[in-house]
């Protein structure tokens, strides 16, 4: 909204009245339309664009989202606004002929949240607004339904006293429960009248002690207050998470959706539904979804009825089913996506509340983006942006083994409401699941069982490998949720009775605890007992990826390559199209059972001597192992780093050792043979030998101790105090290259250094690995074609970066340290410190997992340019955990880095994301990827 500062008084009030506010929807006609999404929310911007239409949606306004904002500064709206939404209320009255709350036909209205970008759930809505102790007798009369007035009426009071005077919901169901098993009703709809005008008083009851007032019985002063509380919402925690998680900018605002209430809950000729017009979950192209007759939208939402298919509408009413799917239909068109709606049928008459462009699974989202091409509803170059690049894991995500073992102890069936096979261990609240799956990239598989999930447990539902509810359908909260993630969810289990007080599941007699082992199959809603295994995903759905690929592809000019250490994972990484390996982590090759002995006794040898007869023994397996990742990227490079991690990470704990050491003399023999056992590798052989060797071992592991191990003697360090060891590595691989090279397989190794700061450091790694490349091909009788080249992951390398090149023949950025170095961070220990600030909003998103792109991005860019000053032609690339994630790969194209580097499960995920940035560059459209 563009303000001009003007010195006059009056005029300015002019221009404050040239900001619109409200905008009507209604009669055929919108002040608004579909395009409207940043000030009328994607909410507000759908109503408008489907009354244009000419589709039955209930007339109402939207407060756009400036309100908000002006909400969010000042604690309040200015008159401006109350001025206007008064004024398209009394123009909505005079549509409807009634009047807000009042009369014998009193009109009623929803309030409703609606942001630019959906935020499925995470914030406030307000039904039935307008009534009270006076409009409830009218409603009654008018519908000649007591039951349902009464009961729309508790609803209001409850939605209202929890979300506008955040009175917590259980104060409200104790009353209903009480009231429940007073009068032997086993469901809500079993209460008749009479039992809701007395749940009603006490509800009132219950507002008056926790809010310290009345529940308002002017219907304006509701509306005031609700709207109030839905801008509030933006700023509730889940609401907060959902959109760092998202990537969504916190000053967005919501918009408020005023809207004429319709009634599905009128008995059996009314009812209210939801629907996919594809299945979201497959893509497959059919009419999708569920409904429940004589009832609120919200009892399907919430998982609380569980609600019927949407086919079975035709039999009910098969008019109102016709037409439906035409409108649907129509609506997919218009708006050449998927959508997701929501329906309300009032005495069967239709009514459509919203559409929008569905969520999806990985698999929906590439099937969908084909068939609509085919169908010649939108064009490839379209098409390409539609999957997330996130989705494409669930083409490399497990499913349950079944080829070869019969999957028995099935416990239950639920509905499969989001694909891929889960295995892990059960929680039965978020926070446990938070607690028992840990920090860090090696979770622990978690399944999150819930009755059902809500908003507030989002963090759970992040931390699990999968999700169980009993309750709840394909569109309740749980689905709805992981299918966005693309992580594996039952929903509706009924069988199975959830209790999360006493921590256990019951089901078929059977009762299992926190901490047992359960599987989930996503795709065919079975609950399976114990730790069954999981195999790679479906060679068929990997076609039509395959298919995809080759329409995003041909825009990609960045290459991916994967970080693999070993054979298995290199040949993995090929078959999702990794174009080289990014890093391969030698020190990762030392911690087979056979090797970690002879690393042990390198880093313990105090001479040069003992060190070399070490690593003499390592030799053959290091050459082994680069042999086995060279033959599987024939014709790609392989990038090998030599040894980084401080040698402290091979060696047992000092405080540990000296534990041992100093308890050893109050050991029984047993106690003594575990102790042999545990020290063998350090060469110790019996009982007697441990006398000797530990306080030997405790010597060396205090000279090694560090105080800063991170910052301290590490990477290029340990090659620079311990030459043999770079030289060792360089034989390996060129030996192993050579050999290779001999079997006609094309190898292009490049030997990287960690951690240089400055270029002496790299000259010195440099010149070792020349002199061992020369005099291993002179020995064998030929050469192979090399590079020398350093990571950069010190603030410093990248300041200095034109120094460096004089010696570096690539660069390779190592985004995690160069993260950790540049916030100051310790990558081990950020947790502590990142749940409060991103809690506190003090940075928006784990500069672990995403690249902060103003600081950390710098460097990467100013790397890149002064590295290219010297040597025009130097190949860049990126091998931090950042390589993998869609916001930093647009980064790194932007930056005109020469490939990315990431695990190989997100192989597709980066390419996919190279793509959509260089296609939204030649295409000059918009990638979707910063929000
Ligand atoms: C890095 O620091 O980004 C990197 C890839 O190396 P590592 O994670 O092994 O320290
Ligand atoms: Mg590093």
């Amino acid at each position: 909204m563009a303000t001009i500062t003007l010195p006059d008084a009056g005029v300015q009030e002019s221009k404050k009245t040239a900001t619109k506010y409200v905008y009507f929807f209604g009669g055929g006609k919108a002040d608004g339309n579909g395009k409207m999404k940043d000030d009328l929310g994607g909410k507000g911007a759908g109503l408008a664009e489907m009354t244009n239409a000419g589709l039955p949606v209930p007339p109402g306004f939207t407060i756009q989202t400036e309100a908000c904002r002006e909400y969010m500064r000042s604690g309040g709206v200015s008159k401006e606004v109350d001025r206007q939404m008064e004024e398209a209320l009394a123009k909505l009255e005079a549509l409807q002929g009634q009047e807000l709350g009042t009369g014998e036909n009193p009109l009623l209205v929803s309030v409703r949240s609606g942001a630019k970008f959906s935020m499925p759930g995470m914030m406030d809505t307000i039904l039935n607004l307008g009534l009270n102790d006076k409009s409830v007798e009218a409603l009654a009369k008018r519908s000649n339904n007591p039951r349902f007035a009464a009961d729309s009426y508790r609803r209001l009071i409850q939605m209202f006293g929890n979300v506008v005077l955040e009175i917590p919901k259980s104060a409200f169901d104790e009353v209903f429960d009480a009231k429940k098993k007073k009068k032997g009703a086993k469901l809500d709809t079993e209460l008749d009248a009479r039992a809701l005008k007395e749940v009603i008083e006490e509800y009132k009851k219950v507002v008056k002690k926790h809010a310290k007032r009345e529940f308002p019985q002017d219907p304006h002063e509701q509306l005031v207050m609700a709207r109030d509380a839905v801008f509030r919402s933006w700023q509730n925690e889940r609401a907060k998470t959902y959109r760092r998680l998202n990537n969504i900018d916190d000053m967005l605002g919501t918009a408020v959706n005023v809207q004429a209430m319709v009634f599905g809950n009128l008995g059996d000729t009314s009812g209210t539904g939801v629907g996919f017009t594809r299945n979201p979950s497959t893509g497959a192209k059919e009419f999708y979804g569920e409904f429940l007759l004589n009832a609120q939208g919200e009892d399907v939402v919430s998982g609380v009825r569980t609600p019927v298919e949407i086919l079975e509408l035709e039999k009910i009413m098969p008019d109102v089913f016709k037409q439906l799917r035409e409108i649907t239909t129509r609506l997919e068109n218009h708006y050449k996506d998927m959508q997701d709606f929501e329906f309300t049928i009032q005495d069967r008459k239709l009514y459509m509340l919203q559409t929008r462009n569905g969520k999806r699974a990985g698999l929906a989202a590439v099937r969908i983006a084909i068939e609509m091409v085919e169908e010649g509803l939108i064009t490839k170059e379209q098409a390409i942006f539609r999957p997330e690049p996130d989705q494409l894991v669930y083409f490399v995500v497990p499913r349950l083994d079944e080829k070869d073992v019969k999957i028995e102890n099935v416990l239950a069936k639920g509905l499969p409401a989001s694909p891929g096979g889960a295995v892990g261990q059960i929680a039965f609240t978020a926070e446990d699941a938070v607690k028992m799956a840990g920090h860090g990239t090696e979770k622990n598989p978690v399944i999150l069982v819930r009755a059902e999930t809500s908003p507030e447990d989002i963090e759970g539902m992040v931390s699990a490998a999968g999700i169980l509810t009993s309750r709840g359908g394909m569109t309740s909260h749980a689905a709805v949720v992981t299918r966005g993630m693309g992580k594996s969810c039952v929903a509706g289990a009924q069988e199975i009775d959830v209790d999360e007080k006493k921590r256990e599941i019951r089901v078929k007699g059977q009762v299992l605890k926190e901490g047992d082992w359960i599987a989930l199959d996503g795709s065919t809603g079975r609950v399976i007992k114990g730790q069954v295994k999981t195999v790679p995903p479906d060679p068929n759905d990997m076609k039509l990826l395959d298919k995809f690929m080759s329409w995003a592809e041909p825009y990609r000019t960045m290459k991916v390559r994967a970080n693999a250490d070993i054979p298995r994972d290199a040949i993995n990484a090929r078959k999702f199209g990794a174009e080289g390996i990014g890093l391969c982590r030698t020190e990762h090759m030392f911690f087979g059972e056979e090797k970690i002995a002879h690393m042990r006794a390198m880093i313990l040898a105090d001479t040069e001597e003992a060190r070399r007869a070490a690593l003499k023994k390592l030799l053959p397996m290091q050459r082994k192992d680069f042999d086995g990742v060279f033959r599987a990227m024939n014709g790609f490079p392989v990038t090998i780093r030599t040894l980084d991690p401080p040698l402290h990470e091979f060696l047992p704990p000092r405080e540990e050792l000296m534990v041992n050491l100093a308890t050893l003399k109050y050991m029984d023999a047993k106690e003594k043979k575990a102790l042999v056992a545990k020290y063998r590798d350090y060469g110790v052989k019996g009982t007697n030998d441990l006398k000797k060797v530990l306080p030997l071992l405790l010597k060396r592991v205090e000279h090694l101790h560090e105080v800063n191990p991170m910052l301290g003697h590490r990477g290029c360090r340990l090659g620079i105090t311990y030459p043999e060891i770079t030289e060792m590595q360089a034989r390996a691989i060129f030996e192993a290259a050579v050999a290779v090279a001999k079997d006609g397989i094309k190898v292009y190794p490049e030997v990287m250094i960690p951690l240089t700061a400055t270029v002496n450091e790299m000259a010195n790694q440099a010149a070792i690995v020349n002199r061992v490349a020369k005099e291993v091909f002179k020995e064998k009788g030929r050469t192979v074609e090399y590079m020398v080249g350093t990571m950069i992951e010190l603030p410093r390398a990248a300041l200095v970066a034109s120094e460096i090149a004089k010696e570096s023949e690539f660069f390779s950025f190592g985004t995690n340290d160069l993260t950790q170095t540049t916030w100051g961070f310790s990558r081990d220990d950020v947790n502590k410190i990142l749940p409060t600030y991103l809690k506190e909003g003090i940075i928006k998103q784990d500069p672990f997992a995403v690249l902060d792109q103003e600081g950390v991005g710098q460097l990467v860019k100013m790397g890149t340019e002064r590295g290219r000053r010297t040597r025009s032609d130097l190949k860049v690339g990126v091998c931090g955990e950042h390589g993998g994630e869609p916001s930093s790969v647009e980064f790194f194209h932007r930056v005109g880095l020469n490939y990315v580097s990431c695990s190989p499960f997100r192989v597709f995920t980066a390419r996919l994301a190279a793509a959509q940035a260089a296609a939204s560059d030649s295409l000059k459209v918009e990638g979707g990827r910063t929000k």
